[in-house]
């Protein structure tokens, strides 16, 4: 199969966009991600995949925590910026909880603690053990097809 086939057809699944975000000596480092999803109610699990060549992988090892900020339609300059898109932000609106910083104005800030690690074949699973969460209301930013998309209740009849 082509790889742009496969990308193509894993772009079908619509999804959120979160932007991972951790504190490792003293640096915080963010990085968009859409590949998360729960995985465990009890204990409280969830994962990010994330690139063996992206930045973010040494941060979270270093670190041990992390934070998955669920982003708002508000937030599409967020994801952006921590995609390397777009160089939107000289000041970004960090706040800390529970000693990792998280992107204020998030639908829901997932503190972790990394619970273990699996290298699959490019990515890396982080397996976070889930500590607390922030929530705020808002809509979701969403991305289907390899563009940013505007979130739209159905209609139920
Ligand atoms: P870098 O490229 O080092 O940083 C990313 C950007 O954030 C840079 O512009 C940097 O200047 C800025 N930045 C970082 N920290 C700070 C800070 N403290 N203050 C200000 N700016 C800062 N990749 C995956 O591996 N997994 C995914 O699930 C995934 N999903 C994605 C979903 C979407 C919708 C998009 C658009 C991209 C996705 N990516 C994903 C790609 C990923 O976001 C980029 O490749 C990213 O640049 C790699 O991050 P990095 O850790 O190497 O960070």
């Amino acid at each position: 199969m082509e790889s742009r086939a496969f990308r193509d057809a894993m772009g079908r699944f619509a999804t959120g966009v979160t932007v991972i975000t951790t504190k490792a000596n003293k640096e915080v480092h963010g990085m968009t991600a859409n590949a998360f999803m729960s995985v465990s109610l009890d204990p409280k699990l969830i994962t990010v995949s994330i690139d063996n060549r992206a930045n973010m992988l040494k941060k979270i090892n270093c670190s041990g925590k992390f934070a998955v900020n669920v982003l708002s339609d508000l937030q599409q300059d967020i994801s952006m910026h921590f995609a390397g898109q777009a160089k939107k932000y000289d000041e970004i609106p960090f706040a800390m909880f529970h000693n990792v910083p998280i992107i204020q104005g998030s639908l829901a800030s997932v503190v972790c603690e990394v619970d273990r690690t699996y290298v699959v074949g490019d990515h890396t699973l982080f397996i976070g053990s889930v500590v607390d969460a922030l929530l705020t209301e808002g809509n979701p930013l969403t991305f289907y097809d390899g563009k940013y998309r505007k979130y739209q209740p159905a209609e139920y009849v």
